[in-house]
């Protein structure tokens, strides 16, 4: 979760090692299943993603061929991975498109004859064709209505209860990732600044980011309570701020962060990016009563 810019769906397609050129990995590791991801070869990747690991584009309409039928779509990701008689290509396509609510019918429409749920169920089925067991998602909802993003999220889970697979998600959508997710990774800047389990992160959010983004949505429950937003912008990512990248927007500024990067810590087994918590200690700050607009 995070602001638009700050790198959610970049590092998604790090992930998948799909990024494209200029960007590459620079460092780190890509763990699945105990194998690290980065030092595969091409063939090995091409065997890995689909079958063990399938990624949702961000918008169906622009991810799906318009000038081809749906079912020509999953034909061709499913010939690309194995060789398959016509008939079982076709009972396997009819098969994942019941699997995700759509008459099989639908094989034969073009993408611009579904609507934008159907669309993006469309290709949700396109990454079920192997049964994988990581599905990446690229904001899986975000060109559809509230109502439709609430239903195409229950079947989601509902098809992970059933097929026992993981998602990975990316979203800027609190309320999305309140209802919808187990943990949680915060991004600003490029960098995660907290990550733990979703219900500890939004009950006691540790990073003043994440103390900043829960006071920036109105909560349904509760005493009303004043919005009180993040004072400032996002920083330059070509030119990030030095020390904690935070630093320029954060109440809690302590001269140190305008130098020293501050490195992730375990803290009570959330992880998380701030100075206020030297060598995982509890901090001694009162955050959520003190961040407020300057
Ligand atoms: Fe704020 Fe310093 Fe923590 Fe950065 S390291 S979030 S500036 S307290």
């Amino acid at each position: 979760m995070g602001e638009s810019g700050c790198g959610k769906s970049t590092l998604l397609y790090a992930i998948a090692q799909l990024l494209n050129p200029p960007a590459w990995i620079a460092e780190g590791t890509v763990r699945f299943r105990g194998q690290d991801m980065v030092a595969l070869g091409d063939e090995e990747l091409r065997h890995w993603r689909w079958r063990e690991c399938s990624v949702v584009m961000q918008s169906a309409m622009n991810a799906l061929n318009p000038v081809l039928t749906v079912g020509a779509q999953l034909r061709d990701a499913l010939q690309a991975h194995e060789s398959l008689t016509s008939q079982k290509i076709q009972e396997r396509s009819a098969e994942v498109m019941r699997l995700v609510g759509i008459d099989a019918v639908h094989l034969r429409s073009f993408p611009h004859q579904l609507s934008g749920g159907m669309r993006q169920r469309a290709m949700i089925a396109m990454a079920l064709l192997f049964t994988p067991e990581l599905v990446i998602m690229d904001e899986p909802t975000s060109a559809l209505d509230v109502v439709a993003q609430r239903s195409l999220m229950l079947q989601i889970k509902d098809l992970q209860r059933r097929l026992g697979f993981a998602v990975l998600f990316v979203t800027h959508d609190m309320s999305l990732v309140s209802h919808f997710s187990d943990r949680l990774a915060v991004m600003y800047a490029g960098q995660v600044m907290e990550l733990g389990l979703t219900r500890k992160v939004f009950d006691a959010p540790r990073h003043p980011y994440t103390v900043g983004l829960m006071q920036s949505f109105p909560s349904i429950a509760g005493e009303r309570q004043e919005l009180t937003g993040i004072p400032g912008s996002p920083p330059d990512l070509l030119k990030p701020p030095a020390g904690c990248r935070f630093h320029p927007r954060c109440p809690h500024v302590m001269t140190h962060c305008r130098t020293e990067e501050p490195a992730v810590v375990d803290v009570e087994g959330d992880l998380v990016r701030c100075h206020l918590y030297p060598d995982g200690q509890q901090s001694t700050v009162p955050l959520l009563s003190s961040v407020r607009p300057r």
